[in-house]
């Protein structure tokens, strides 16, 4: 991509409503615009990023044995009469009437239209364990939104619901989804906790929150410190197998959110040199709730001996659209944003130093070319804006590496690569500069 023909919409000024760091970077590299309170518009960049944290969530998603599917914003309210979660949800569901007088609402999340579904096609014990999924926008009429992308009102989630035939495969299912947890934050650079918490208006008694520490956290949280150490199972992992003892060794130690935390168990069970009192950013979590949708909805399959019993269902939510926040709290210095590799919107930021000048043109247009045709993803600026402009600009949206093309440098025949985390700067020839960067 050249920045010429780009739309990088980015803020010299730091803009005054944004309350934290990841807030005010993704307005300042121009990421979001606000158009309405909690509600958002992605600009480019932020849409990049966005996509690829989508991508990594269906990749691990498809790997614990879910399906895509997607359905639509706009639901109808006697779907939730069914449940009886219409008249209970309050004040946080946008409540909307068509031309017919119809009442609707804007999703906030999915549990009744997913069990409609269900309940539609699938009779028989033979078709699970299922568990369908899909990516799309929510809306919950926050009292408070703020924190930019963190706590919006139109916000992006991955929900997936799953069905099994009794409690003991439910089980099963809630494992693969919570080890699937495990990796997907896990692969965007994220220590992600999964701590005890309370069911809310989803209900049930089954429940993590998956907790990233951060001072900027909305919730305080308890937990022991060698959850910040503990290993993550591989891309090689059989999501057949049994995954209890993953599971088990995940939930060993004390971990729990505010709203539940037994401050007398926290310090009986952890020794007082591993306490954790800490804030922390709700990035997902899990939910088994048993018969609590299928029971009232008659979502129903016959059991291999012919009888028919509620389906056993539990929902997995988590939270896209806020992630980004969650990434940028956790990575960034006082130059802008660094992101982990995975879901860089650009692995490379190429400077051009003095376009128009021969020599640095033809070295950058050939980086240019070849990286691309090696599929790796560049933003090459080929402005003429000042040199400490380009500098600050690319610090800024925090790709994982910059080269500097100048003329000083190629009349020797080097490019200055360098490294957006370390900040470690090396003079390499235009091919090991490809090489170190392919
Ligand atoms: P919170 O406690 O932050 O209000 P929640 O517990 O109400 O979140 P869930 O119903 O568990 O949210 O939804 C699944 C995920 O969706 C959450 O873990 C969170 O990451 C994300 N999420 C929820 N509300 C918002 C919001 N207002 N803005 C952005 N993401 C959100
Ligand atoms: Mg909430
Ligand atoms: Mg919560
Ligand atoms: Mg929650």
């Amino acid at each position: 991509m050249r920045l010429s023909r780009y739309f990088l919409p980015i803020l010299k000024e730091t803009p005054k409503e944004a309350e934290i760091v990841s807030h005010r970077l993704m307005l300042r590299a121009g990421m979001i615009r606000q158009q309405s309170a909690g509600i958002y518009s992605w600009l480019p960049l932020g849409h990049r990023i966005l996509r690829k944290i989508e991508r990594i969530v269906e990749e691990e998603q498809a790997r614990a044995g879910a399906i895509q599917l997607l359905m639509p914003t706009l639901q109808s309210a006697d779907l939730w009469r069914e449940s009886g979660r219409y008249d209970a949800y309050g004040k946080e569901m946008l409540r909307i009437q068509d031309r017919h007088e119809r009442d609707m609402l804007y999703g906030p999340t999915n549990e009744e239209m997913i069990t409609d579904i269900f309940r539609s096609y699938v009779r028989s014990y033979k078709d699970l364990p299922l568990n369908l999924y899909h990516i799309q926008w929510k809306f919950r009429d926050e009292v408070r939104p703020r924190f930019g992308v963190m706590r919006g009102r139109e916000f992006l989630m991955k929900d997936a619901y799953s069905f099994d035939i009794d409690q003991e495969k439910a089980v099963e299912s809630y494992n693969r989804m919570f080890v699937a947890y495990l990796r997907t934050y896990k692969r965007m650079g994220l220590t992600a906790i999964p701590m005890r918490a309370e069911t809310g208006p989803i209900g049930g008694d089954l429940s993590h929150e998956f907790i990233v520490l951060a001072e900027t956290g909305e919730s305080a949280v308890f937990c022991h410190a060698d959850y910040l150490t503990k290993d993550v199972p591989g891309e090689d992992l059989d999501f057949s197998g049994d995954l209890t003892p993953i599971v088990k060794d995940w939930t060993s130690h004390y971990a729990a959110t505010e709203d539940v935390v037994d401050m007398a168990e926290f310090e009986r069970s952890v020794p007082e040199d591993k306490r954790i009192s800490a804030r922390g950013i709700e990035v997902g979590q899990t939910f088994y709730f048993g018969t609590k949708y299928s029971e009232p909805m008659g979502a129903k399959v016959a059991t291999s001996e012919g009888t028919e019993v509620p389906v056993h269902m539990g929902s997995y939510g988590v939270g896209v659209s806020r992630l980004l926040g969650a990434i940028i709290e956790a990575n960034h210095d006082e130059n802008g944003i660094i992101w982990p590799a995975s879901i860089a919107p650009f692995h490379v930021g190429l400077i051009n130093l003095k376009p128009g000048d021969d020599l640095s043109d033809a070295a950058c247009e050939a980086l240019y070319a070849k990286l691309e045709a090696a599929g790796i993803e560049v933003l090459y600026d080929d402005t003429d804006n000042r040199a400490g402009s380009k500098f600050a600009t690319m610090d800024l949206i925090g790709l994982p590496y910059q080269v500097v093309a100048g003329p000083r440098g190629l009349k020797d025949g080097v490019l200055e690569v360098k490294d957006r985390r370390t900040g470690e700067k090396e003079l390499l020839s235009p091919e090991a500069t490809f090489d170190k960067l392919k």
